[in-house]
């Protein structure tokens, strides 16, 4: 059955990619089977969800096309809200009630799906079956599963109506046609006053979803009774990446954005502890073992080090202020601390002020005494009066769908000063979109997810970001360019 199908592909193609072999695969399939499922509710709403929150891309949830170059796209939120509508067609103008069988005779045109969908959200049992059977095979279907409603269009309804006398549970039929048929409740022209106001049943994961029939080659077809969990589950489980001997996973060099430690950490099953340092340095802050992880904080100060936030004279700021970070040097210079940069005293002399050295990156400490990263202090734009560090723009931006990764930096602007402009490389699948559309979804998405000031006024779409060896974004070489051109 193409349900079934549609389903079995999806397994089948994230399979290959996240697994080495086949015996990995094996092993590390593990069914979790929860109490209640119902696809329609636990995966597909969600994922409307996500949609609606920019973590999914919107379209399409849903694409079909046929021979005549028709096509039908539709997002996660539109197939909910038709397979809603459809749902309560199934209730309401056809009486079923949970549990009640439906027979689905119909070629794959979207409405197929839809029914699908919408024995699901009833909890309804579907009983799909080929557009080729002829009458007798419609009635001892018909007879042999009980079923009360039958789903067909006008090329096989005339064989239903055929055999319906002789089929006494069956007591509603619904065709999907542009014409009425007199007996029949029709599909398209309910669907244009149905409401889509409707709640999903809570199904438990052994109660009956569907029946298929055999093909009958040895004999009449078997019906063959499978549950919500037969289909459906699993898959996320293998979505994801278990590594057997990694413990413990660390990063340090640049801001780790939230959206990629979550990732990381519904994939793996692991927390990422970050750790700030520098090449001057050695580990400046850190979350340690057995710490409570904040996300996005840098932990807490090594105990080799004195660090703490300073305004522009040295003073040490309270706990939520934003500064400087700096790591006390007088009376004594601490062990681990560079001692120079060689043949540079100007250099070396400018990162000393009062008691710290500075180490010219801007943060703050929490009331808990965990160490948050703004910015390094010449990556801060400065526009109308607000500073912004690029980080919080970056991370906003990674979290929309289109985005693979940015960089922000000022760009002048003869009333602000400077304005904030990101840099993007966007994801390959968004590459053909519209790019003036694509870039005010963005914005948008920013505004929404950040204080409004702090959107891109300015953006570019870039093939790749220039970067060190090491993979940290050269913010400055992209902020020279666009300054040297004023
Ligand atoms: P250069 O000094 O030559 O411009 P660099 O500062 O990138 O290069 P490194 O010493 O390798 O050279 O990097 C240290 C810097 O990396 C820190 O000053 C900070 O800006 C950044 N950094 C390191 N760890 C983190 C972190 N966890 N979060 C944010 N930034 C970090
Ligand atoms: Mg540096």
């Amino acid at each position: 059955p193409g349900s079934m199908r549609a389903l079995h592909k999806d397994y089948r193609t994230v399979t290959p990619q996240n697994f080495s072999n086949y015996e990995s695969m094996k092993q590390d399939f593990k069914l979790e089977i929860p109490e209640y499922f119902n696809f329609a509710k636990d995966v597909l709403d969600q994922w409307t969800s996500m949609e609606k929150a920019g973590k999914k891309p919107s379209n399409p949830a849903f694409w079909w096309t046929n021979g005549n170059g028709e096509e039908v796209r539709w997002s996660f939120e539109e197939l909910g809200s038709l397979s809603r509508k459809f749902a309560n067609i199934l209730t309401e103008a056809c009486g079923l009630q949970r549990g009640d069988r439906v027979i689905l005779l119909l070629p794959r045109i979207p409405e197929w799906w839809l029914a699908n969908i919408a024995c699901l959200r009833t909890g309804t049992v579907l009983i799909p079956g080929t557009t080729q059977m002829t009458q007798k095979d419609i009635l001892y279907r018909l007879q042999s599963s009980k079923a009360k409603c039958i789903i067909t269009n006008e090329v096989l309804a005339p064989a239903v109506d055929a055999v319906a006398s002789k089929c006494e549970n069956l007591h509603s039929k619904l065709i999907v046609s542009q014409s009425p048929r007199e007996g029949w409740e029709n599909l398209k022209e309910m669907m244009k006053h149905a409401s889509d106001n409707h709640t999903c049943v809570k199904t438990k994961h052994n109660e009956m979803m569907a029946i298929f029939f055999t093909s009958g080659t040895s004999g009449y077809p078997k019906m063959t009774g499978h549950t919500h969990s037969s289909f459906g589950l699993g898959l996320s489980v293998n979505g994801s990446y278990k590594f057997k001997s990694l413990k413990h996973c660390v990063s340090a060099g640049e801001p780790i954005n939230p959206e990629v430690t979550e990732q990381w950490r519904n994939r793996t099953g692991l927390d990422i502890y970050e750790g700030y340092g520098q090449t001057e340095t050695v580990l400046i802050c850190g979350n340690f073992k057995g710490m409570k992880i904040k996300p996005g904080s840098m932990g807490k100060p090594s105990p080799a080090f004195d660090v703490k936030i300073l305004d522009v004279n040295g003073n040490v700021l309270p706990p939520g202020k934003e500064g400087d970070i700096g790591i006390r040097v007088r009376p004594n210079r601490p062990l681990g601390l560079f001692t120079h940069y060689i043949d540079n005293p100007t250099k070396t002399a400018s990162t000393l002020r009062g008691n710290f050295y500075i180490t010219g990156d801007r943060g703050y400490m929490d009331e808990d005494g965990y160490f948050w990263f703004v910015s390094r202090a010449d990556d801060i734009i400065l526009s109308s009066g607000y500073r912004i560090g690029p980080f919080e723009v970056e991370s906003a931006l990674i979290e929309h769908p289109a985005v693979a990764e940015s960089a922000v930096v000022s760009s002048p602007d003869p009333i602000r000063g400077e304005v904030v402009k990101a840099f993007i490389v966007l994801n390959p699948d968004y590459k053909s979109h519209d790019q003036e559309q694509l870039k005010k979804e963005i914005q948008e998405h920013v505004k929404r997810n950040t204080a409004p000031y702090k959107y891109p006024r300015k953006v570019e779409f870039i093939q790749e970001l220039p970067k060190t060896i090491s993979g940290k974004i050269k913010r400055n070489e992209l902020r020279k360019k666009e300054w040297e051109t004023i």
